[in-house]
């Protein structure tokens, strides 16, 4: 069986296992089925996830042109508290930015590698937790634009960490926290004009993957160095396939690479 396809992050489905969804092309693969089969991955083109065109990616999925041009790629994605769509000010398309920050965001906390604190539109709950392989997550306010969500994970980043550990993450090197205690132990470091959307009585959400086997030393798959790779899939956590031979893939840094996907056995 062979599918071929441009690289987009999974589509996940939080059930008593996460279930993975590629969408390529020619198929939509449910890559929980294909765990203890040998894959093979072929890089083959680019494809700007913008554009459409055949140019190398430069990041995110995108083109140099559109990674510094195309509206969903501004500066305030990365960096939340930089969103100005609440103030009426354009940064490179308002109609766009209004939509997408102003809605509804949740400022969580979860715990991959380490507990961490981050920003997500409400609708992208738990999907941004589980791409981050976050085993247990919790929401600690809820705030109607990006704005809010980013001035309050900028102050809470001072108490706790915003990044995860991949390594760590992938290798199941992780300890079970009590969320609800970090959450009530930041609560008084969140800005003054967010407390009233703090979540009162909340609870975490745990996560389970699709993973036989962690590997002990994860090394990850440069596709476009190796050109091509296969081996036996073990697991999923994250948006990272995981193989037998203590190799992962992350399928999100891989964004609009065109590949094939052979399964061999
Ligand atoms: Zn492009």
């Amino acid at each position: 069986m062979q599918y071929k396809g441009v690289l987009k992050k999974m589509n996940t489905e939080n059930l008593d296992t996460v279930q993975y969804y590629l969408d390529m092309q020619t198929d939509f693969i449910n890559v929980n089925q294909l765990l203890h089969k040998t894959i093979a991955i072929k890089f083959e083109t680019y494809e700007c996830l913008s554009c459409g065109l055949e140019k190398e990616i430069y990041r995110q999925g995108f083109c140099k042109s559109c990674f510094f041009e195309t509206p969903n790629a501004g500066d305030w994605i990365m960096r939340p508290e930089l969103s100005k769509a609440h103030l009426g000010e354009a940064d490179r398309d308002l109609e766009y930015e209004k939509k997408v920050q102003l809605q509804p965001h949740i400022v969580y906390l979860a715990n991959s590698s380490n507990v961490k604190v981050g920003v997500t539109r409400k609708t992208q709950v738990p999907t941004r937790w589980i791409d981050q392989g976050a085993h247990e997550a919790i929401e600690i306010v809820e705030v109607p634009n990006r704005y809010l969500a980013g001035i309050t994970e900028v102050a809470l980043k001072e108490h706790v960490a915003d990044k995860t550990n991949w390594r760590k993450m992938l290798k199941n090197d992780i300890e079970d926290e009590d969320l609800t205690k970090w959450q009530e132990r930041l609560r008084a470091f969140i800005p003054e004009e967010v407390q009233e959307y703090f979540i009162e009585n909340n609870k975490e959400t745990t996560i389970n993957f699709p993973v036989d086997k962690y590997p002990e030393k994860p090394k990850s798959l440069n596709i476009l160095k190796e050109g091509s790779y296969s081996g036996k899939l073990v697991g999923v956590k994250g948006q990272y396939f995981i193989f037998e031979d203590n190799t992962v893939f992350n399928v999100r840094a891989n964004e609009g690479l065109v590949v094939s996907i052979t399964v061999l056995d």
